[in-house]
């Protein structure tokens, strides 16, 4: 922890080079207000100790990252069986969002529950009598995997995603005409459900917390509480291997080799196994939709440190 003290500030510099050659996201409207040039870290021991450098009181919206963590009270809710009956285990090699493939192989049925389809899917299987309470089960989950109480979602990001998700709209349709979705299901209802989880506002410390728990395989090292099953971790953490950080999974596990998931919004989230949970934000997106300044920051510390579990 103490080198990684010295050094993390000399890195975070370095990488905010990197982030001058990305975008922030665009395509929702809401998004594109976050500062390009931003870039924070925390890292947290299994004592709680914590190191940051960077930007790392800018909340943020968890995106995708999201995906991870509904897919975990899924299998809860579920069970193994009850959630790959609806989804796959392999990566597309398509975009996050694309439906080329949902027609193509075994009709309807996403590959994986990391790109939307899935993702969409799986949110599907989340227990509840409402959409509301099942948000509710969502953020309470979310905030107990960040150490604490309820997460918020940012209100403003939702309606921005909800008013402006034509594609997300037509892949839960598609679903629906597939029985992916079956005849029980409100498609408007489960979008919600998505759209909310997407737009859970964190910031670097609270994603740093929750990687720390999958670090630990679902035991909280910081109360020893076992929160979610290790068997459901270790098939979340090898999506997040497999295809955590979109069609750039293969380079980064070369170049990085930690199990991780990053988000449109610059967020990050990583973690190296029974060792340091780590968060990251840093909105500059390169062009496979992945921070640019925080897959550089990853990569050097990993490297540093040789974090690969490879
Ligand atoms: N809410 C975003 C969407 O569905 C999440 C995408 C992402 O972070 O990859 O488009």
């Amino acid at each position: 922890m103490e080198q990684l003290r010295q050094e993390l500030p000399g890195w975070v510099e370095a990488s905010r080079l990197k982030a001058k050659e990305g975008r922030v996201a665009a395509y929702i409207p809401e998004l594109a207000k976050a500062p390009a040039e931003a870039l924070g870290v925390t890292v947290i021991g299994p004592d709680g100790e914590m190191v940051s450098a960077g930007e790392t009181s800018l909340p943020f919206t968890m995106q995708s990252i999201s995906k991870v963590f509904t897919l975990l009270l899924a299998f809860m809710d579920n069970g193994e069986e009850g959630v790959f009956a609806k989804v796959g285990m392999e990566p597309t090699g398509d975009d996050f969002n694309s439906m080329l493939k949902l027609e193509l192989v075994e009709p309807g049925k996403p590959f994986n529950p990391l790109i939307n389809a899935g993702a969409i899917a799986v949110a599907s299987l989340i227990h509840g009598s409402t959409s509301s309470e099942k948000t509710e089960r969502i953020l309470r989950f979310f905030g107990e995997a960040a150490g604490g109480e309820r997460l918020g979602y940012n209100e403003a990001v939702y309606r921005s995603e909800s008013a402006t998700a034509h594609r997300n709209r037509s892949l839960a349709y598609f679903l629906k005409d597939n029985e992916v979705l079956g005849e029980e299901i409100d498609v408007e209802d489960v979008l919600d459900v998505y759209f909310k989880q997407c737009a859970v506002e964190v910031t670097c410390g609270q994603l740093a917390r929750m990687a720390l728990l999958l670090a630990f395989d679902g035991t909280d090292p910081l109360t020893g509480k076992e929160l979610i099953p290790r068997r459901y971790v270790q098939i979340a953490k090898t999506f997040m291997i497999t295809c955590g950080m979109y069609n750039a999974s293969g380079e980064f596990a070369i170049r990085a080799g930690i199990p991780a998931k990053s988000g449109v919004s610059g967020g990050i989230l990583a973690l190296v196994p029974g060792r340091f949970g780590i968060g990251v934000v840093g909105p500059a997106l390169g062009s496979k939709g992945n921070s640019t300044g925080g897959v550089h920051l990853l990569e050097t510390m990993s490297s540093a440190f040789d974090w690969s579990i490879f």
